[in-house]
């Protein structure tokens, strides 16, 4: 790892200012790690260097074709004033993947944390303290040959970002959804388990229908039989049948067009830890409007790594308006958000081998 440390950062006076009130992206640290990677040589060594604008010719091909990948983790400071990642292994292994399927360069494991690794120990001073709160780190790798030819790139740049994000978990909120007949975001064969910049491109104009139906979210059903559930935007969806002890926690089957998301898995284990049945499964809309009807389905959830946990209540289609719960977030969605911060956090134990040490 090279090293060019800025000389213009912020003061810690204005980045206490920053960091009290973050937003989602609003602010960035003071530095970024840029890696070039050509055909002929592989990678080279990663540069740590003061956070600024790329200069790139306006033929490269990451402008024209899209080829594009990206990861989103977070760093969490710990009661002793230290702080951890949690499962960065896990975005290394699907930055591999993204990058195989988008015919990108896969970056090594190791090269990949150690980048994560020296930016969060670099700009430390801007992780900030609460639970809820933490550093959003976003990895991404564009192609970078020039030239309007279409074909897999000879040069990719991998580039580290990092931004602080507050606790912004409204629990009088549930989100509202518009399950889309209209548009599907994956296929498969598709890259719809890659995290790419397409799949959201693709998804935006989704949303803006979901918007125009007084909805915060749009709902993804699959492109086939267009009636099994899959994601929630750009999250994970959770669906919780029966109460209490005896109730199981539901996800929908990872199929080859679902993105699977790390806090989808990890759910998975929390949920058991914490007592609960689990199941992965196929669940269509009419599982939903039914369960819903019938009382099985008690609360819904969205979960990713940026919001943590999403509760879900009205859902709305061309069949029908129904709604989960009360608008207030259900018991056990809370108790599993709560345990996966805590972990996250350090005040809960990580039996799972989850958290990795940073400082
Ligand atoms: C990133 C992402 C998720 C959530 O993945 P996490 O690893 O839990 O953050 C879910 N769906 C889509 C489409 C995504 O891009």
């Amino acid at each position: 790892m090279k090293y060019r440390l800025s000389t213009t950062a912020v003061s810690v006076a204005d980045r206490a200012e920053k960091i009290a009130n973050p937003g989602f992206g609003k602010y960035y640290t003071d530095h970024m790690v840029i890696c070039e990677w050509n055909e002929a040589t592989g990678w080279d060594e990663p540069e740590l260097i003061p956070y600024g604008p790329l200069s790139l010719d306006p033929a490269t091909a990451v402008f024209h074709y899209g080829q594009e990948i990206f990861e989103g983790m977070k760093a969490y400071r710990q009661p002793d004033g230290g702080i951890s990642l949690f499962r960065p292994d896990a975005n290394a292994t699907r930055f591999a993947r993204s990058a195989n399927r988008l015919a990108l360069p896969e970056m090594p494991i190791d090269l990949f944390i150690k980048t994560v690794e020296e930016l969060v120990k670099t700009d430390a001073g801007w992780v900030p303290g609460k639970i809820g709160e933490a550093l959003y780190i976003r990895p991404f790798m564009i192609a970078t040959e020039v030239g309007l030819g279409v074909r897999p790139t000879n040069k990719a740049t991998y580039l580290l970002i990092a931004t602080p994000v507050g606790a912004y978990f409204d629990p009088s909120k549930a989100v509202s959804v518009w399950i889309s007949t209209e548009y599907v975001r994956a296929a498969l064969g598709g890259t719809g388990e890659a995290k790419c910049g397409g799949n959201y491109a693709a998804s935006l104009v989704a949303q803006k229908a979901a918007a125009a139906q007084g909805c915060d979210q749009v709902v993804w059903i699959d492109a086939v039989e267009r009636k099994w559930v899959e994601e929630m935007g750009g999250m994970n969806l959770y669906f919780v049948r029966g109460k209490g002890a005896d109730a199981t926690v539901v996800t929908p089957k990872l199929t080859g067009t679902l993105l699977p998301g790390i806090t989808r898995d990890s759910i998975l284990s929390v949920a058991k830890d914490l007592g609960y049945k689990t199941s992965e499964e196929m669940i269509s809309i009419d599982d939903w409007r039914d369960g819903v009807a019938s009382g099985e389905i008690t609360e819904i959830f969205a979960c990713g790594t940026a919001a943590v946990v999403s509760p879900v209540g009205q859902a709305k289609s061309t069949m029908g308006t129904w709604v989960t719960g009360d608008g207030q977030p259900g018991v056990i969605t809370m108790q599993i958000r709560n345990t996966l911060l805590g972990i996250q956090h350090g005040t809960i134990a990580d039996t799972h081998n989850w958290v990795h040490k940073v400082l």
